[in-house]
């Protein structure tokens, strides 16, 4: 990832900073577009690139225009943009409100198209330019009172294959990843209020054939991959990337071999 400039949303901490720190690790000039300074973006790790913070609120048009100009004032392009900012609020569709599902809607899914939008002429004419979209097994099913961010992450996988289809003939490629229970602050909260927060943790293993909840490096793994010329014909993809969670079919407790 020498020389190349790749800017990571949502940044500054969980599976964002996972993103980050590997593509520095790999010798990437990495632009964090967050909403709050994440400190010490250049301490905690020996990477051979750069990391930086610019801010950046997703959800705003002003906010992204400003963040563009930047980067491209300070760099001259990008070649790897990770719209990976996302929130997600637990709600019954009768408790939802209307500013939340917008709000869900705007940090979710308007904020890749404004990204997409705002950064794709800095990003013409550079040789493997390509935009990773995060999207989540909840694009794909649902877990209960989900609604406005399974509906938010099902336009993000739609999003991707419809910038696949139009930027291909340009140059840059469009792919999401779907992560499935990786463990950061976004789900950290469920476990949080159980009282045997052990037996979560072990009963969520075992919902995984991998026998674990996934970590955020994992993300950043394939993320790298996506970006790299060995996905040079990978694009519209949704990748999965949950241990497996999906394919295993789940049976009453009583059952379980
Ligand atoms: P976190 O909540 O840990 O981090 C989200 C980051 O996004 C924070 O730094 C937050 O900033 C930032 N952010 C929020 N709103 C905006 C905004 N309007 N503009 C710019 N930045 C913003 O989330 P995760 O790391 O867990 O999730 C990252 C992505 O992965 C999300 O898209 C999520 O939906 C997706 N995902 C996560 C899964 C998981 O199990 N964790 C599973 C599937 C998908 P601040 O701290 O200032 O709020």
């Amino acid at each position: 990832m020498a020389d190349r400039i790749v800017v990571v949303t949502g940044g500054a901490r969980g599976i964002g900073r996972a993103i980050v720190d590997r593509f520095a690790a790999d010798g990437a000039t990495v632009v964090i577009g967050d909403l709050t300074d994440p400190g010490e973006v250049g301490a905690g790790l020996d990477v051979a690139g750069h990391r930086e913070w610019v801010p950046l609120d997703v959800t705003d048009e002003t906010s992204v225009l400003e963040f563009a100009q930047s980067v491209e004032a300070g760099h001259g392009g990008v070649d790897v943009l990770v719209n990976n900012a996302g929130i997600m609020a637990e709600r019954s569709i009768t408790e939802e409100s209307l500013a939340e599902w917008d709000l869900t809607m705007a940090v979710n899914l308007r904020g890749p198209f404004l990204m997409a939008k705002h950064l794709v002429p800095l990003m013409e004419g550079r040789e493997g330019a390509s935009i990773i979209n995060m999207g989540s097994i909840e694009g794909l099913a649902a877990n209960r009172h989900h609604a406005a961010y399974c509906a938010s992450k099902g336009g993000v996988h739609a999003l991707t294959r419809a910038l696949a289809v139009d930027l291909g003939p340009i140059g840059i490629r469009c792919n999401a990843i779907a992560p499935g229970w990786i463990d950061t602050d976004l789900n950290r909260s469920y476990i949080e209020r159980h009282p045997d927060r052990e037996q979560v943790v072990a009963d969520l293993a075992r919902l995984h054939p991998v026998a674990r909840i996934g970590d955020p490096a994992d993300i950043a793994a394939t993320a790298c991959w996506l970006a790299s010329a060995d996905a040079g014909f990978v694009t519209g993809q949704v990748i999965q990337v949950e241990g497996g969670r999906t394919v295993r079919l789940s049976l009453p407790t009583a059952l379980e071999p």
